[in-house]
């Protein structure tokens, strides 16, 4: 397996930046640590599930508060050392997931479907989750690769530049699968093919929530999680991925929230973006994405970059990519409808220069 890695995948365990902002992760990828579903897994909760919401998320919120303690003392073990409660804090945190879906908050859109019922809110979803591929990914940043990857159907918005536009816009037709068949999957291709992480993406991973917590239930194998999103998370999905998640793969898109709405219907964009990714950094580590879009370095680029220099601190690991390419219907968009420059990408460079960004992907 080892003989399809880049020679710059093989090397970045070793790299200071990495190690500075990815240090947890890359302990939990080479198994010296656990990672933090199994810590989850491994708590037990004194309360029935079928409780009353609000009795279930006091119980919730009181066993997050000492998840450092139980990490403390639990992560350092190996799998098979770990003692599994009847009812854990993984499984309390999947009862949660199930009731938001009978009135689907998994994200900021708040539709408040009953996916249960077969509604669909505005990621066109039901209660299922459908797989549009998983495999090893070879294209990721270095210290992701080799990344079992899940592609999910679905996505929480709509960019009228997608890049992933079959899987998101559910124009290919994805295969249902359920919890217990991801884990068979990902314990394959951890154990196997030493994939080193699971990257949870697609479309997006948050109408999936309820499944993929159901998916590390059933898993048994030490892996990183790896929550490769648009952050339009809820509040509430936001403490359900608490001791769950242990990278946030944010893709922070724009500097402004007219820009979001126009390019991506979603309202709001500023408050809750930034929002989650100071959660974000309070619960897990940050690699941030930012992809520059012709004509947008001005007003989102440099709002994005400065915010995360002023916010996150100089040591956040960020990926400004160059690869934009007119997709999907930005044909429509003249501002749009073309690459990015050379001189865009310099500027974007010498905007994270100026604000003292240099642990650059
Ligand atoms: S995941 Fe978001 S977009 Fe989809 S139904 Fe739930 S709230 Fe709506």
């Amino acid at each position: 397996m080892y003989g399809l890695i880049r020679p710059d995948a093989l090397l970045a365990f070793e790299d200071e930046g990495i190690k500075r902002a990815l240090g947890r992760y890359v302990e939990v990828s080479t198994d010296k640590r656990l990672a933090k579903f199994l810590i989850a897994k491994a708590i037990p909760v004194s309360i029935g599930l079928s409780c009353a919401e609000e009795e279930l998320w006091q119980e919730h919120d009181s066993k997050i508060k000492k998840f450092a303690d139980a990490e403390k003392k639990l992560g350092s073990k190996k799998v098979d050392d770990l003692k599994f409660p009847a009812v854990s804090l993984l499984d309390l945190k999947l009862e949660l997931a199930r009731r938001i879906l009978s009135a689907c908050h998994f994200c900021e859109r708040r539709c408040n479907a009953d996916r249960t019922a077969g509604k669909r809110g505005f990621c066109n979803l039901d209660a299922g989750t459908y797989l549009s591929s998983e495999f090893l990914h070879l294209g990721e940043e270095a210290c992701l690769v080799p990344s079992h990857t899940f592609f999910f159907i679905g996505c929480t918005f709509y960019c009228v530049f997608c890049q992933n536009w079959t899987i998101s816009r559910h124009v290919e037709k994805g295969v249902a699968i359920t919890g217990k068949q991801l884990a068979e999957i990902a314990k394959k291709r951890r154990i196997i093919e030493k994939g080193r992480n699971i990257n949870l993406v697609g479309g997006e991973p948050t109408p999936n929530l309820h499944t993929i917590i159901d998916m590390l239930r059933c898993l048994d194998v030490n892996v990183p999680v790896v929550w490769n999103s648009n952050m339009y998370m809820s509040s509430e999905t936001m403490k359900l991925l608490d001791g769950v998640v242990d990278v946030y793969l944010a893709d922070f898109k724009y500097g402004n929230d007219a820009c979001a709405e126009r390019l991506s219907k979603v309202k709001n964009y500023w408050k809750i973006i930034t929002r989650n990714h100071l959660l974000g950094r309070e619960h897990a580590e940050l690699l941030i994405r930012h992809l520059v879009l012709p004509n947008h370095v001005e007003c989102c680029t440099r709002y994005v970059l400065e915010w995360i220099a002023e916010n996150l601190g100089n040591d956040v690991r960020v990926n400004i990519m160059a690869q934009y390419r007119p997709e999907f219907e930005a044909y429509k968009i003249p501002e749009i409808n073309r690459g990015v420059t050379g001189a865009e990408m310099q500027r974007a460079l010498a905007i994270a220069n100026e604000n003292g960004l240099t642990n650059l992907d």
